[in-house]
């Protein structure tokens, strides 16, 4: 029984029972459910989106070995199919609560599932730059994914805010699909790749340097920015009709916190080289648990805490 499309977590019948169920399918949990499966767990990957995680909104990734340039939804769709191939993804099913006990309960927006273990890989979710009406015109010009919105700009006036990979990755894609961009970061010197720096310099982009974003400004849809200049305190107003926000990410860590997971002072849950918590039968990886935010990172965190989880629950460590 359902009430306003959320499942109850009353008495019902669980929709399964599982060794291990994985949150999130971007690529930990899909190298999770890869090396669980294989390892004879029975598990499920409950995706409250679709399958992929932030890597999809990605216009080009070339640092993930045996894939010199490939573009995040490629990559992603190719590493999805590959997980398919062992465990269910549950996609459009997110987890609204978790309960601990003798088993964990997790109550989805689809029903009940009871699990020996969990892998918390829920990644994490756009920085937003907290300024006044970035939030009114979220759609209507303010953007946190130039793959999918770039296209809209072509041949307009954007921003892309930030100074790490992915703003200078989205920079370099909305200017080869036409738009006109400046890059507008706040210090005087980004901490991008090197090559991507190259290609923004071998590009002859605009970057306004010391330079932060004060308002966004527009009636229905963005019309210009307020911008200051850190050093000298001098604002201007720049017309344009494209904010790109690529400031970074702030970890999907909700259900840590429900879990009781430890969890450092940015909310990235703490996890030991084996990617256990501190919540026995619980292993976090990926986005959610911090370090190098790299797909390649990623993969491993999912393989290693699946690993960790078959180890604990064939020969466990912890007594439940
Ligand atoms: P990031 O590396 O954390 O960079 C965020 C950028 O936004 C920094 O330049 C930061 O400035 C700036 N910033 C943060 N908060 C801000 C605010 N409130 N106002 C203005 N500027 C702000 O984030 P990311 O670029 O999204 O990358 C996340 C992770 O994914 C990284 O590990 C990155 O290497 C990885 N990634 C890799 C690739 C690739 O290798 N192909 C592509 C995309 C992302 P400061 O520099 O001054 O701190």
């Amino acid at each position: 029984m359902t009430i306003e499309g959320i499942a109850s977590d009353s008495a019902e019948a669980p929709l399964g029972e599982y060794d291990v169920i994985i949150i999130g399918a971007g690529p930990a949990g899909l190298s999770a459910g890869i090396y669980a499966r294989r390892a004879g767990l029975e598990c499920v990957i409950l995706e409250k989106g679709v399958a992929g995680g932030q890597v999809l909104t990605s216009p080009s990734i070339e640092n993930y070995p045996g894939f010199p340039e490939v573009n995040g939804m490629k990559l992603m769709e190719i590493m999805a199919d590959h997980a398919k191939r062992y465990v269910e993804i549950k996609e459009g099913e997110e987890v609204l609560r978790i309960r601990g006990g003798e088993k964990f309960e997790l109550t989805t927006t689809s029903g009940r599932y009871s699990t020996r273990a969990i892998i918390l890989a829920s990644g994490g979710q756009h920085r937003k730059l907290e300024v006044s009406g970035e939030e009114g015109m979220i759609g209507k010009g303010v953007s946190y994914c130039a793959t999918c919105d770039g296209f809209f700009y072509k041949g307009r006036e954007v921003i892309v805010v930030g100074g790490g990979n992915t703003a200078l990755t989205d920079a370099l894609y909305l200017n080869s699909i036409g738009c006109n961009v400046t890059i507008v970061h706040r210090r005087n010197s980004f901490r991008a790749d090197r090559h991507l720096q190259e290609s923004v310099t071998q590009h002859k982009m605009s970057v306004l340097w010391d330079t932060v974003v004060d308002e966004i400004i527009g009636d229905d849809n963005v019309s210009s920015v307020r911008l200051r200049n850190l050093r000298n305190g001098t604002t201007h107003v720049k017309q344009l009709q494209g904010v790109f926000v690529a400031v970074g990410e702030v970890p999907s860590s909700q259900l840590a916190a429900e879990l009781g997971l430890d969890m450092d002072p940015g909310g990235f849950v703490t996890v030991d080289r084996s990617f256990r918590t501190n919540v026995p039968f619980v292993y976090a990886a990926g986005d959610v648990a911090g370090g190098i935010r790299q797909i390649v990172a990623a993969v491993h965190g999912g393989a290693a805490a699946a690993l960790s989880c078959f180890e604990d629950l064939m020969n466990p460590y912890y007594r439940r």
